[in-house]
């Protein structure tokens, strides 16, 4: 089974646009245990986009091409596969009538150039667009199926659910049933060390690792039917293992984010948090606020870059700061029970470090950060190196700080 997805349009050759629809095609056929064997971007150049169909129709079982189905000059997706596939166009009366009528409804003239979205390949089937004048096409070419969608996503999402989608389903690969485990406080490396003997050897079942700086997920998809014995019970016992063998380096199993999973167990205990951030500059408290309902458990968050504010904000003794400088363990602890002592929460979680490129010295390299938990009675403080630009280290230090907390929450062992 060969499947290409051919995305049209100049844009996406820009560093301005990205193909994104393809990953969304990908994300489907992968639901029906479908891989996608070939992607192509292609500028909106009548040869290159011709030649590229005909590649496509000859090798391939099912073609999936998007964009370029408009009405203006540099649309030419329709006339390329007609060239390509010796289709002649054919101008539907129909389609034309659609057209002018969703005009009308917005109390417009239709410019005579949408003329051209009413020609349809011959012996192709109308994919109707319930968002936009570009109808789809679906059509039989020897025994490679092809679609032509729209590329705007909000058009081809919903053609794609509503009419290719249940076509497709000659081709599942049996139920499919997917297992996301995300992990934090170990490396890539670490990760596959620890499970690299459960590589599944079956086709029927899949392990992904996904890595980012301060993030691992591991997704596990099995396509086949379920019962004893199938591969849906495979991945039940795999999920199973896996778990075990990562422990609470697991945050969560059910999709959520870290900052949700913090957010529900503080939610659980009824307790309450503030931040203090110097280096990850709010993006700590940007995230617990990002989860519906934190006003519940999260009090305030104090943005603390220089020493002044360290000081006035949070109580850090200047004296503190001159002796160990800001980005110390030091400061780090005395920045978390301030906060904690400042807004009167349950816990105060600190970030104090350097995020890079500059600001580094010999004892202090970029990527040095200090993450403080206080609660009452008693604190912790991790030193931390972080690899990256400005911006994982930034993350990588709001994830150690929440995770902390997380580890706290359920009586793990600190890491
Ligand atoms: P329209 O009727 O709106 O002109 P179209 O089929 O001609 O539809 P294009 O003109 O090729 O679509 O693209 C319209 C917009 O849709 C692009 O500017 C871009 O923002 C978005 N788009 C196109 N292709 C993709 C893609 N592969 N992934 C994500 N967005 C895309």
């Amino acid at each position: 089974m060969k499947i290409e997805i051919l995305a049209v349009g100049s844009e996406l050759l820009s560093p301005f646009f990205q193909d994104t629809n393809s990953l969304y095609l990908t994300r489907r056929l992968n639901d029906l245990g479908l891989d996608v064997t070939r992607k192509t971007v292609v500028g909106d150049d009548f040869e290159e986009l011709s030649g590229a169909i005909r590649a496509a129709a000859a090798g391939s079982d099912l073609v999936l091409i998007m964009g370029g189905l408009g009405p203006t000059g540099d649309d030419i997706t329709r006339e390329a596969c007609a060239e390509a596939l010796g289709r002649p166009l054919v101008f539907k009366e129909e389609l034309l009538v659609r057209i002018e009528e969703r005009f009308k409804r917005r109390g417009k003239v239709m410019p005579p150039s949408n003329r051209t979205q009413a020609n349809l390949l011959e012996g192709a089937e109308v994919l109707q667009n319930d968002n936009g004048t570009a109808s789809g096409q679906w059509l039989l070419y020897g025994k490679t199926r092809l679609a032509l969608l729209p590329g705007p996503p909000r058009e081809l999402k919903p053609m794609f659910e509503a009419a290719v989608w249940p076509k497709l389903q000659d081709w599942r690969k049996g139920a499919t049933k997917r297992l996301a485990f995300k992990i934090t406080g170990l490396t890539e490396s670490e990760v596959e060390g620890r499970i690299a003997d459960l590589y599944p050897k079956i086709p029927e079942l899949r392990l992904t690792i996904l890595s980012s700086p301060g993030q691992i997920e591991i997704h596990l998809t099995s396509f086949g039917e379920e019962g004893a014995g199938g591969a849906a019970a495979a991945l039940e016992i795999l999920g199973g293992e896996i778990g075990r063998r990562l422990g609470d380096h697991v945050f969560s199993s059910a999709g959520e984010e870290l900052e949700e999973v913090v957010g529900r167990l503080l939610g659980e205990g009824r307790r309450t948090l503030a931040t203090a951030e110097s280096c990850s500059g709010g993006l700590l408290a940007g995230r617990i606020t990002n989860v519906s309902g934190s006003s519940a458990y999260f009090l305030e968050g104090f943005i603390t870059y220089s020493n002044r504010a360290k000081s006035a904000r949070l109580g850090v003794s200047e004296d503190l700061i001159l002796a160990r400088g800001a980005v110390s363990p030091e400061v780090a602890r005395a920045m978390a029970m301030g906060v904690r002592i400042q807004s009167g929460a349950d816990y105060g979680l600190a970030v104090t470090g350097i995020a890079g490129p500059t600001g580094r010295t010999p004892e202090k390299p970029v990527g040095l950060v200090y993450t403080a938990l206080a609660w009452d009675g008693g604190e912790d403080v991790r030193r931390n190196l972080f690899l990256g630009g400005r911006e994982p280290v930034k993350f990588q230090s709001a994830q150690k700080a929440l995770d902390m907390l997380r580890r706290r929450l359920i009586g793990a062992g600190t890491i």
